[in-house]
């Protein structure tokens, strides 16, 4: 394995991401093949554990609790997170923070984030009636939180919105990063904005969901050597600033796979990466916007043109992706696309030529279509308020 400084801390490159556990047949976390997964882990140098409150239905922080209890608890970094994000009439972080303490069977976390801090979350996150970020503040003084960072599915403006307020006291992010968000979801930017704040990051989704795990013989064997994951696992690997790489890994093969990558870890050569940012814009089907931004004084409706064709490019290259889906849904109506009036004044003045009213039409219709983030989380909220209430009782 091989480790990255942080602060005082030497944490392993890979890191174990907790919410695409084994399961069984019922759809129950398979507790033997994970606890296969975390004694690997650990007897090859992995020391990182990032679950969060809402994973596996809050079985991820159960399960990760009774297995890695079993080990001293010095010798691993345990992250979980704050489910700001999830939309919900009220917000209590010291229930939700005591009840992850009680379910990871630990006395504090080393590593704490506000979950997805981003367009539909950050005025939960700001609001001081909630009391969100101060608490963890205090938390951090009292011992109970190690390290307190956020993580980030947000486009660039709300990023730089968040660390304009919060970046001070934050000592970590992690962002969605691999050789198409590179481009797709400007991992690129937010490398830079991260780095130039002073803040390291954490990358999650390296092989996007394991979409990056399928590449075509003649793209392989252009790249060389390796699996087909390691490529994307190495990739992340290339970027100093990037301390942590987590794999939400799903089973032992996997866990063998990635752990084999950084035991033998070899950087990429110029023409590996290059290689790679080839085969994104392959995968990436987008509409060539080059953010130039000729076609938005000419919108009446005053849409965000650009960044809705990132939105649409987004949903072509994973068609039920929760991050578009987060965007679109947090707009006003009158700026979704559905408030297009077809006029195509836009598109006149697009250098590009593309058929932006079309676009718009499309992305309309693909919005009935794409998961409906405020009901969802609902449904898990009221999940977890029950499982939380009932563990409470059970503890009495
Ligand atoms: S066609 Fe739609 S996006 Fe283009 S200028 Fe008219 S209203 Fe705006
Ligand atoms: S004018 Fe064309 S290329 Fe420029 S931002 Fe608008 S859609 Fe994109």
């Amino acid at each position: 394995m091989i480790y990255n400084d942080f602060k005082d801390l030497s944490l392993s490159r890979l890191g174990f991401g907790l919410m695409r556990l084994p399961l069984n047949e019922d759809k129950t976390v398979n507790k033997e093949e994970t606890f296969k997964m975390v004694d690997f882990a650990m007897n090859h140098g992995i020391n990182y554990f990032d679950t969060a409150y809402p994973y596996h239905d809050g079985e991820s922080e159960l399960t990760i609790g009774e297995l890695l209890k079993r080990y001293d608890r010095e010798t691993f970094y345990l992250a979980t997170k704050y489910p700001g994000h999830q939309t919900a009439e009220s917000y209590d972080p010291k229930a939700i923070f005591e009840d992850q303490l009680k379910k990871c069977q630990v006395d504090y976390f080393d590593f704490y984030l506000l979950h997805n801090v981003c367009e539909k979350s950050i005025d939960t996150y700001l609001d001081e009636r909630w009391n969100i970020i101060p608490y963890f503040l205090e938390m951090k003084k009292q011992g109970k939180i190690k390290h307190l960072g956020f993580s980030t599915h947000a486009g660039l403006e709300c990023l730089k919105d968040f660390l304009n307020k919060y970046g001070d006291e934050m000592e970590f992010c992690q962002i969605q990063f691999n050789y198409i968000d590179y481009t797709l979801q400007y991992g690129k930017e937010k490398l830079d904005i991260l780095e130039k704040a002073g803040i390291p990051v954490w990358v999650m989704e390296p092989i996007r969901g394991g979409k990056l795990a399928a590449l075509d013989d003649s793209d392989l064997k252009e790249l060389g050597e390796g699996s087909v994951a390691s490529f994307a696992l190495r990739f992340a690997a290339q970027f100093p600033n990037i301390k942590v790489i987590l794999s939400g890994m799903s089973s032992f093969d996997q866990m063998v796979d990635n752990v084999t990558t950084f035991e033998n870890y070899e950087p990429l050569t110029d023409k590996q990466m290059n290689k790679l940012l080839e085969i994104a814009e392959k995968m990436k089907e987008s509409v060539p916007c080059t953010g130039c931004r000729y076609c938005t004084g000419n919108c009446p409706m005053g849409l965000e043109i650009p960044k809705l064709i990132d939105a649409y490019n987004d949903i072509k290259v994973n068609k039920s992706g929760f991050t578009p889906a987060m965007y679109l849904q947090a707009l006003p109506d009158d700026k979704k696309p559905t408030a297009c009036v077809g006029c195509g004044a836009c598109k006149s003045a697009c250098p590009q030529n593309i058929d932006i009213p079309s676009i718009m039409k499309e992305l309309s219709e693909f919005m009935p279509t794409l998961p409906d983030w405020d009901a969802i989380c609902k449904e898990r909220n009221a999940k977890a308020e029950e499982k939380r209430l009932k563990r409470m009782n059970d503890s009495v």
